[in-house]
Parts: C-alpha cells; sequence; structure tokens
C-alpha cells in the first residue's frame, strides 16, 4: 500500500472534548478558560480589525509585536531579547513544529521527558528525529543528572521540555534547571522549551526561563503563547525566540508552515504585553483561587489531590482516593456516569508507567468548579 505515516492519532484533547460535546459533559478536559477572554485584549482586536490592515503581515511577525515580546521578557524575566530574535507563530504548537523542522536532521537524537505533551512525540518521529526519553514518575516527578546523562549519547542534538509542565502542574527547580543547562552545554544540545506556561506560575513562585541560565542564550527556543497569558486559547498567536542564527533557520521553517498569523491578534498580543504587572498578577491570582476551590471542593468529596504549582490542570490521585480503576477507565466513567471530562495521565507517555492520575482543567468559573466537584462527589 502506499507509505503512510500511522503514528499521528487524533490527539486526547481532541477527543475528549468531542465526547463531552456529544454527551454534553462538563469539560475539564482539554485545557481552555471559560468565557469569552478578558475585556481589553477583546477590544484591542476589535479595534485593530476595524482600523488596521488584514493583508499579509511580515512574515516573522509585525515589529509591533515581536518588539513587545521582548519588551514583556525583558521586564517579567529578566531576558535581553532584540526583537530580531523573536519569530511569531500561530500558536505555540506551530513553533514547537518549526523548530523541529528547522532542527532537527533524520537521525538525530532528540532528547524529552515523559510525561510529555501529545504534540512532541509524533513531531519529533515526523521530523525524523530519534526519542530519547526519560521517563519521570510522581509523586516529585525529580529529574536527575544520572538519568538524563543516561540518555544522551554522541547523537544527541537536541532537548524538547516543557517548563512549567503540563499535564503535572509542576515548576522545574533551580538545581535541575541548572543540571539540565550544564548538560546542554556540556553536550553542545539545542534546547528548544517550550513555557506556555510562565504567566500561569502560583503562590508567588517565579518562573526561570530556561534562556536565562549560563551558557543557555544562544542555544535555547523559548516558545510562548498567548493564548495562555491572555485566556484566548483559540486565538493561535505564539512565538519562538532565539539568537540570530537559530532565528534564521526557524524562520525558514514557519514561512512554510503558516507564513504568518493574522495581523488583528498580532496587535492585541503586542498591546496587552505591555499591561501593567498587576495585570498579569490579578490573573495569576484568579486561576490561583480556581486552583484552590477545585482541589478544596474534591478533598471534601474524598479525592486525593496532587499539588499543582502552575498551569491550569491538578490532578486526582485515583488508588489514594481509594478508587480502583485506572485513569482510562475512570476518565471513560466519569465522562459517561458523573457527566464530567478529564484527561488520563497516561495519555502523557507513549509507554503507560503511571496509570492512577487523572488531570482536571480549573480555569473555569466558580459555578462550573462547583457543578463538577458535585457531579464528582456524587460518583463516588
Ligand atoms: N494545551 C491544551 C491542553 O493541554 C490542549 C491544546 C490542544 O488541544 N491543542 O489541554
Amino acid at each position: 500500500g502506499h507509505p503512510v505515516y500511522r503514528d499521528m492519532s487524533t490527539t486526547i484533547f481532541e477527543h475528549m472534548s468531542a465526547r463531552a460535546r456529544e454527551t454534553g459533559a462538563i469539560n475539564l478536559g482539554q485545557g481552555f478558560p471559560e468565557g469569552p477572554g478578558p475585556d481589553a485584549v477583546l477590544q484591542a482586536a476589535a479595534d485593530a480589525l476595524l482600523t488596521r490592515s488584514s493583508q499579509y503581515p511580515p512574515m516573522a511577525g509585525l515589529v509591533e509585536l515581536r518588539t513587545a515580546v521582548a519588551d514583556h521578557y525583558a521586564r517579567h524575566q529578566q531576558l535581553d531579547l532584540s526583537p530580531q530574535e523573536v519569530i511569531v507563530t500561530s500558536g505555540a504548537t506551530e513553533a514547537i513544529a518549526a523548530s523541529l523542522l528547522a532542527l532537527v536532521q533524520p537521525g538525530d537524537e532528540v532528547l524529552m521527558l515523559a510525561p510529555l505533551y501529545d504534540a512532541y512525540l509524533p513531531l519529533v518521529e515526523r521530523v525524523g528525529g530519534v526519542a530519547k526519553l526519560v521517563t519521570l514518575t510522581p509523586p516529585d516527578w525529580r529529574i536527575t543528572r544520572e538519568a538524563l546523562a543516561a540518555a544522551i549519547t554522541p547523537r544527541t542534538r537536541i532537548l524538547l521540555m516543557n517548563n512549567p509542565v503540563n499535564p503535572t502542574g509542576v515548576v522545574l527547580r533551580e538545581e535541575e534547571l541548572a543540571l539540565i543547562a550544564d548538560l546542554c552545554v556540556a553536550h553542545d544540545l539545542i534546547a528548544i522549551c517550550d513555557e506556555v506556561w510562565e504567566q500561569t506560575v502560583y503562590d508567588g513562585l517565579p518562573h526561570r526561563p530556561l534562556m536565562g541560565l549560563a551558557g543557555m542564550r544562544d542555544r535555547t527556543v523559548k516558545i510562548g503563547s498567548a493564548g495562555k497569558i491572555f485566556s484566548v486559547t483559540g486565538w493561535k498567536v505564539g512565538w519562538m525566540c532565539a539568537a540570530p542564527p537559530i532565528a534564521a533557520l526557524l524562520a525558514r521553517a514557519h514561512q512554510f508552515l503558516t507564513f504568518t498569523t493574522p495581523p488583528g491578534l498580532q496587535w492585541a498580543v503586542a498591546e496587552g504585553l505591555a499591561y501593567p504587572d498587576a495585570w498579569f498578577a490579578d490573573q495569576r491570582a484568579a486561576y490561583q483561587a480556581s486552583r484552590d476551590r477545585l482541589a478544596a471542593g474534591l478533598a471534601a468529596a474524598g479525592y486525593v489531590v496532587q499539588p499543582s504549582a502552575a498551569t491550569w490542570f491538578l490532578s486526582i490521585d485515583l488508588p489514594a482516593s481509594g478508587i480502583a480503576l485506572d485513569d482510562v477507565s475512570f476518565c471513560n466513567r466519569i465522562i459517561d456516569e458523573a457527566g464530567v471530562a478529564a484527561i488520563p495521565i497516561s495519555a502523557f507517555y507513549p509507554t503507560r508507567p503511571v496509570t492512577h492520575l487523572v488531570r482536571l482543567c480549573f480555569s473555569k468559573t466558580d459555578r462550573t468548579l462547583d457543578q463538577a466537584i458535585e457531579r464528582l462527589a456524587a460518583f463516588r
């Protein structure tokens, strides 16, 4: 038959959202905030659509947005980027795809940490990369030098990682980032660091960009997402930042993927990135309150919840909650019997070493969270 690539199955997020639509379940599966998004940023987009051009913007993005991204990272993360080091993409997923297309040669080994975001492995394999996975396990998901070093060979070229981590809500510890940076320098690796959750870090924890560590400035591709920062996941505006020699390669891959990103949305995101610090702090505080509301409600209903320091997700520990189902069975049961959609953590591993955790999205209104808690309480 035809040489058809068979390993790109429908993502778990689309699968679960489709089932939630069919069944009318409350969707705590796929990660997206409830509601249309913050007024200010929606108004900025509406204004831009009416007053600015809707024709092709420059391929690498509007200079105003590239400048706004660089300024935002200088202000929030002490990075020193020039606008030329920022390429605007149609979402972070495109940035990941473009980075891999640009930087991986067939046969190159790509080091990744599991649990891993579900787009990584199919894309790495599709560009001809050889996946080398380091498997992390609960409860602390700790990264060790030994495990990383054991997975690196002379053919390793790229490290692809996520921090803060979806689905665990982990923020990598200082010493973990330091040893990652050390190994990247020692083995001359380029790090592609997906930092889309950088503005959803709670409990006063800072976000430390990998690019800011010693030796990493010119060997890191830093990926960001306006959808996450501004709670508008459908906008699909993202970016990738890298030193000029890498950025030039990234731009060439991007030009044949999407070429550009809607300019009205780029204008709005540029405006939003310049909001005062308090705006971002308020967003974080609201999401943190939602996290705490869901965690407390689930605990009161007898569920044991894993702590989450970041992202829009927390996890239920099934056996600790006295539930004798694996994660996939539990998700199938609660969507049909409780009317709540969730995501099994085993979907974030190519093999299923962890099958006892279920991810729930808490970026929802209090009313929706309370309803979901009530339904999950009744399911027990
Ligand atoms: N990032 C989202 C999540 O983890 C999913 C995005 C998507 O479905 N492409 O739920």
